[in-house]
């Protein structure tokens, strides 16, 4: 079975379709990500399994704990090769997904991969979080900003929060720690202007255990965040 055929099978009980425009889009992925991966360390799921479960639907799933619209905008933060960010865009071309990363290199991949499955409707930012998050280009100027395998939470929201519109929400993808981190990400989500709205839990097939916390954006954060990438590491909020 193909990448593509193992996604449709295993996407299916999630209520998740793949149209054939999708279908030929992520083939293109997955092909350009072996092949750009002999260049550049991108990811260490390969196999077609992986690629289509690991990859394709845990970022699919994003859309469980989101309602992607027609014009709205989605900025993902710390996107390494295009996940979960390059996977939404795919999805829901009328949906711009700002791709951010501080690794050029990665981004340089991840435009030509882009390019290769006829992807537009991205935008590639090559940049920190924390100084993209305080330029008038980016701060709360999206609806949704997305993360995956980036930090904790509470150092995450303030790499992210400032992004996004009030009204908005953060989805961190994340998985068994989701709990513990929310505990732990309170007192920096009161700061930022975020709250927790909800958890939705799921379990991959083969097991593995997943968990999108939605953190809605309630009100504008402070313009004395985030701070520099020491103090952030330093004196996390
Ligand atoms: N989200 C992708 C995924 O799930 O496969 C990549 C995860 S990778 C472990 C973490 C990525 O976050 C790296 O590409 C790294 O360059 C990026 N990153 C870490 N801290 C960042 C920051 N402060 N600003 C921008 N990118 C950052």
């Amino acid at each position: 079975m193909s990448v593509i055929d193992i996604l449709k099978a295993k996407a299916t009980p999630y209520g998740i379709g793949i149209s054939d425009d999708l279908s030929e889009k992520l083939s293109i992925y997955a092909k350009e990500l072996r092949e750009w991966n002999e260049k550049i360390n991108l990811t260490a799921i390969l196999d077609d399994e992986g690629i289509a479960i690991k990859h394709f639907l845990d970022c699919l799933l994003v859309s469980k704990a989101a309602s992607f619209e027609a014009g709205m905008s989605v900025i993902d933060v710390g996107t390494g090769a295009g996940f979960p960010g390059l996977v939404i865009a795919a999805a829901h071309p009328d949906v711009r997904v700002t791709l951010l990363d501080s690794t050029g290199k990665k981004l340089k991949a991840v435009e030509a991969m882009a390019a290769a499955m006829g992807v537009e409707n991205v935008k590639i930012v090559h940049a920190r979080a924390e100084e993209a998050g305080k330029s008038p280009e980016f701060r709360e100027k999206y609806d949704y900003a997305t993360a995956r395998a980036v930090a904790e939470l509470r150092i995450l929201s303030e790499y992210t929060l400032p992004f996004v519109k009030k009204g908005g929400s953060f989805l961190s993808l994340k998985s068994v720690t989701a709990k513990e981190e929310i505990g732990g990400a309170k007192k920096a989500l009161g700061i930022l202007g975020g709250e927790v709205e909800g958890v939705t839990e799921f379990t991959l097939p083969g097991g593995d255990n997943r968990a999108i916390i939605k953190i809605k954006k309630i009100s504008q954060t402070s313009p004395k965040y985030p701070r520099p990438s020491a103090q952030i590491a330093k004196k996390p909020l």
